[in-house]
């Protein structure tokens, strides 16, 4: 079996299309959404995933505040920062792009972001109300995940679900969020005694580990869904995932690819929320 790809840059560029016009339309209203995106530090991958962010959100129509503040910035100053932000009311979403400089205490930070405004879905209360299956703003990468399993007609409901990775980013929401979808889910990390056990139960299996090629073939239960979030920079400097694509290609049923997969969805996710943030209390 050869399996399909699931595209997720063209997914993604159909939502974002969509996203275009309700931007438009909550404008029209005198509510253009608005996201801020603060970035501490000069991280090189930080600096590019910041990039794509801002570009997206422009070309979508929203009002994006980029706000770059030197590796030394003190915590108080970032999260007076923030609080301003908080009570700006062109501002509907605030990024806060990770990891932070080691001198800065990453849960105060993002506790600070108001949860009304928490679009990455970070915040205890939007934490919480995911893990009660009550979500509002949901983390971008499992969110995409999800709306690519349903573009693609893939039902979790009554599948074993594998989740590669524990994150609270991307590993914990994923396996809520399947688990709300009604799959039977498993979360394994690197402490799993025997990953291969687990993997080849997998009817969907997502892959967060940031491992490059690490999940081969061998692994892959015949006509799995195989989602791989990891992106990992190796010695050519070319992106891939965490599973070796080429070779789980002729096992699984549905697979996603690095770049082009899951990378794509999780910006349109990011407007997605901003404009979900800009048209609650619209
Ligand atoms: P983290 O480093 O925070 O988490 C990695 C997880 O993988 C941990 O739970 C870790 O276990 C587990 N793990 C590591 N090695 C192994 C192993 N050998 N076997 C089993 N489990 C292992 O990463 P993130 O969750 O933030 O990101 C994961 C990957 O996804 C990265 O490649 C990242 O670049 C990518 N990413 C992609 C996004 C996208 O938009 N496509 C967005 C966000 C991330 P333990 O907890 O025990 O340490």
């Amino acid at each position: 079996m050869t399996a399909s790809v699931l595209d997720g840059k063209a997914i993604a560029l159909d939502l974002r299309a969509q996203y275009r016009e309700q931007v438009a339309a909550l404008s029209a209203r005198g509510r253009r959404p608005g996201l801020a995106v603060v970035l501490v530090g000069d991280n090189a991958a930080s600096q590019v995933y910041v990039r794509n962010k801002v570009a997206a959100c422009e070309a979508a129509g929203i009002l994006s505040e980029n706000i770059v503040l030197p590796a030394a910035t003190a915590q108080a100053e970032l999260i007076a920062r923030i609080e301003a932000l908080n009570a700006d009311p062109r501002i509907h979403g605030i990024l806060v792009q990770l990891p932070l400089p080691p001198h800065i205490d990453e849960a105060a930070v993002l506790a600070t972001v108001a949860a009304r405004k928490d679009v990455d879905g970070f915040h205890l209360d939007n934490v919480g109300a995911l893990a009660l299956g009550k979500p509002r703003f949901v983390p971008c990468t499992p969110k995409g995940v999800m709306v690519m399993l349903q573009t693609a007609g893939i039902d979790p409901r009554g599948r074993e679900a594998v989740v590669l990775g524990r994150s609270n980013i991307v590993g914990k929401p994923m396996a809520s969020l399947l688990l709300a979808a009604d799959a039977t889910v498993t979360i394994c990390h690197s402490r799993t005694a025997d990953l291969g056990y687990h993997t080849r139960r997998a009817d969907i299996l997502v892959a967060a580990i940031g491992r490059p090629s690490m999940i081969k073939a061998d692994m892959v239960k015949p006509g799995a869904v195989v989602i791989d979030v990891g992106i990992n920079r190796i010695a050519d400097g070319s992106l891939c995932g965490d599973v070796d694509f080429a070779a789980v290609r002729e096992v699984a049923s549905w697979i996603t690819p690095v770049p082009g997969g899951v990378g794509p969805m999780t910006i349109a996710m990011l407007l997605a929320n901003t404009i979900e943030a800009a048209g609650r209390d619209a």
